[in-house]
């Protein structure tokens, strides 16, 4: 069983949800915010993969990510298309004032996990000047977490055990940059969670392979399928 964190996070909001998703291949289909952040998400990786780090680079880069989809008419489309360049000026800027080298972007790792792999992709890894590794996850929502939601995210401390086993990089900070909203929220990274969620990600690697996809119905009035679901409980 190969489990990345898309798979692992479904699998814990609802197994049915899993299941739909994965084994029988329903989509959900993109809308204006899912379609505006992967966009970003994807001008991003090509600006900080590239050579050059202009504004100009990165309003190409934005030109060549941009996705026309998901969204219900142009006029919409252009509303968000604005939106996206004002975001990454302001990117831009901050980015200019950075002091940390950058170590990778989209970044891959997979370690091996008993008779499982555990695959991901951590949007950036910074090194700070002396030498500490800090995990960046770019969030294109208008929310913004505090510390503490930081430190606790789940995301994140996937990453990092990533970065640890997969990569040999033991990471010192995990940082979320609302990039929508132009702020960044750090936390120390606290190692002390590691072995609880190795356990977690076996044990849900394990019941994907056993087929054990039961409906927990808790998630339903957040979820895509709540309308047709055949377990929904808020339709
Ligand atoms: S509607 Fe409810 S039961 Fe059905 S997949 Fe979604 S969360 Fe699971």
């Amino acid at each position: 069983m190969e489990l990345s964190f898309t798979r692992y996070r479904i699998r814990r909001e609802c197994p049915w949800k899993y299941r739909l998703m994965f084994v029988e291949g329903r989509r959900i289909p993109l809308n204006p915010n899912s379609s505006f952040g992967l966009s970003l998400h994807r001008a991003l990786e090509a600006w900080l993969s590239g050579g050059e780090r202009t504004l100009e680079s990165l309003r190409e880069a934005l030109d060549g990510a941009w996705l026309r989809q998901g969204y219900p008419d142009a006029k919409d489309e252009a509303r968000w298309r604005a939106k996206a360049g004002r975001v990454l000026d302001d990117f831009h800027r901050a980015e200019e004032s950075r002091r940390s080298r950058t170590a990778g972007v989209e970044k891959e790792f997979i370690w091996t996990l008993g008779r499982h792999e555990i695959r991901g992709m951590i949007d950036r890894i910074d090194q700070g000047p002396d030498g500490a590794y800090e995990l960046v996850d770019y969030k294109t929502g208008s929310g913004v977490p505090t510390t503490a939601q930081v430190a606790a995210d789940l995301q994140l401390r996937f990453y990092a055990l990533g970065a640890k086993r997969g990569l040999g990089i033991a990471p010192s900070t995990l940082t979320v940059d609302c990039v929508a909203v132009g702020e960044r929220v750090s936390a120390p990274y606290d190692p002390s969670g590691e072995a609880a969620l190795a356990d977690d990600l076996s044990a849900a690697a394990d019941a994907i392979e056993a087929g054990d996809f039961k409906p927990d119905t808790n998630f339903c009035p957040r979820c895509d399928f709540r309308r047709d679901c055949a377990y929904s409980t808020a339709r």
